[in-house]
């Protein structure tokens, strides 16, 4: 029967996934998910779809799950979302599709983001090989960034029938679904399967090339042929504090942290020597899911003391929620109205604690969210040897320096219009990060999508 709450997603206990980096949430089965499915109500006027970024059949979807009949289900997933089994792992769903649904007014919404990523995996299980197409006739497009922007726009091209190539500077193709996701949220053999199907699409795809350094945007349209260019160069620039012994040895961004993880290949520690300094002690400021990761990357991989430090305090962290319950699961210590105000260190120049003030919430600011304030002489010392800053990111400025035409906020993020990614630049599109400021996953699909669409329509009316 039916229940008022979700169907529990099924964990590795948490004493045991700290000594590894395998997947924590292990999935529905079919009997579990065809329970959840039926909790659907199938509302005449469905509010989950308005919630989600790239418009979902959800109640469809569920539908078919109900019905047993998960081919389906997946296919109606994949005329919106090339992904999902990304999505039903990452996205922020109780901030979207389950925060309007409409069972969720009286009881727990519905699992949709669990349903989704159900389906995904049971297509991975039982999905027929794929033959693959070659756009050899079509018109070139050029993608940059390999990231959900990129991915989604370049899927969405190839399927029009156009030549995409996409440029990745990294070595390998996934953006921050490789390098920054952690293997336990996000296994790397799922982002490699979803991006080889859209290889198979006929997508090229070219690494090690730095757009503006290997070659400019204007070289690619003018010197190689490309008709379009859509920039979804992600926001891989690290904020810092801009506290004093910042620079100490023993600071790192979590970009930098958890890049020398997942593409250094740590977490086959001990298998894989990787040169990442992990610590005893590790403070992680910031509570975004960015700092979720790098504490709970951290403790697996040896530290003893892992401490979430943030000024404000738990109801503005903006974690997902599930990720902050299985951070403390996990063991991670909460110093919340926690505000850091400098690194110290010894004379050698490695980091030996973080000297901190409490805080306390006062009205609430510009943001609709609580003030945190200082109280007077609360300083207090955090004794810890490595600290790990993840206050957000910004875009690199490499692309928007070499391509002065593009026009940029003052915040350095290209300057894009949110319905078709036109940028100030005749024939290139941008979205993603690189657009919005570091987002979520879907925002970025949804965003590639829709200048998949323009830009097929600007080749067109050339
Ligand atoms: C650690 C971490 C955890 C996160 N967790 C979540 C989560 O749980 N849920 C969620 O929805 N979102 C999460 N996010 C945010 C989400 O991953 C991003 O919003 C999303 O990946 C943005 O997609 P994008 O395609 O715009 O950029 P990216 O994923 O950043 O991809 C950009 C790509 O462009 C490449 N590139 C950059 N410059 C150049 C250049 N000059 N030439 C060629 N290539 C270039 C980069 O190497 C990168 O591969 C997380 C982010 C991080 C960092
Ligand atoms: S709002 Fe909730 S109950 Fe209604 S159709 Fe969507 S998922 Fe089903």
């Amino acid at each position: 029967m039916a229940g008022t709450k979700k169907n529990p997603m099924p964990c590795q206990p948490g004493e045991e996934r700290v000594k590894n980096f395998l997947e924590v949430a292990l999935g529905y089965d079919e009997d579990v998910a065809i329970n959840e499915a039926k909790r659907c109500i199938q509302c005449k006027n469905p509010k989950c779809v308005s919630g989600c970024p790239v418009g979902i059949e959800i109640p469809k979807f569920i539908e078919k799950i109900a019905e047993g009949d998960f081919q389906g289900a997946i296919d109606t997933l994949k005329e919106k979302n090339s992904l999902p089994a990304i999505c039903g792992r990452v996205c922020p769903q109780e901030e979207q599709c389950e925060k309007v649904c409409i069972v969720g007014i009286k009881n727990e919404p519905v699992g949709i983001g669990r349903l989704e990523r159900f389906a995904a995996d049971w297509e991975r299980k039982n999905r027929k090989e794929q033959s693959k197409i070659s756009n050899t006739e079509g018109k070139k497009v050029a993608i940059v960034g390999s990231g959900p922007a990129g991915l989604t726009c370049a899927g969405e091209l190839a399927k029009m029938g156009y030549q995409v190539t996409i440029f990745e500077a990294f070595h390998q193709a996934g953006g921050v679904l490789m390098y920054g996701i952690p293997e336990f949220r996000l296994p790397k053999e799922i982002v490699q399967e979803e991006i080889n199907a859209l290889l198979n699409l006929g997508v090229e795809l070219k690494t090690n090339v730095v757009i503006g350094q290997t070659i400019t945007i204007k070289e690619l349209m003018e010197e190689e042929g490309y008709e379009a260019v859509f920039v979804g160069s992600g926001a891989g620039l690290p904020y810092f504090l801009n506290i004093p012994g910042e620079n100490l040895n023993g600071v790192y961004s979590a970009n930098e942290f958890l890049t020398r993880v997942n593409l250094m290949r740590a977490y086959l520690h001990p298998q894989w020597d990787t040169p990442v300094k992990v610590g005893k002690k590790v403070a992680v400021v910031g509570a975004g899911n960015v700092a979720m990761d790098a504490a709970r990357t951290a403790k697996r991989l040896g530290a003893e003391d892992v401490y979430i430090v943030y000024r404000r305090s738990e109801d503005e962290m903006p974690a997902r929620i599930e990720e902050i319950h299985h951070a403390k699961e996990e063991g991670i210590d909460f110093r919340l109205l926690t505000n850091p105000m400098e690194v110290l260190g010894n004379s050698e120049g490695w980091v030996t604690g973080l000297k901190c003030l409490k805080m306390e919430l006062g009205e609430p600011d510009s943001s609709g969210r609580r003030r945190p304030v200082p109280i007077e002489n609360s300083e207090f010392e955090l004794d810890v040897d490595v600290v790990i800053i993840a206050i957000g990111q910004g875009p690199n400025p490499l692309i928007p320096r070499s391509t002065p035409e593009l026009q940029t906020s003052k915040w350095g993020n290209i300057t894009a219009d949110e319905s078709t990614g036109n940028t100030s630049m005749e024939g290139v599109f941008a979205g993603g990060d690189v657009v919005t400021g570091a987002a979520t996953v879907i925002k970025a699909m949804g965003a590639g999508k829709n200048a998949a669409v323009a830009m097929d329509q600007y080749i067109k009316n050339k």
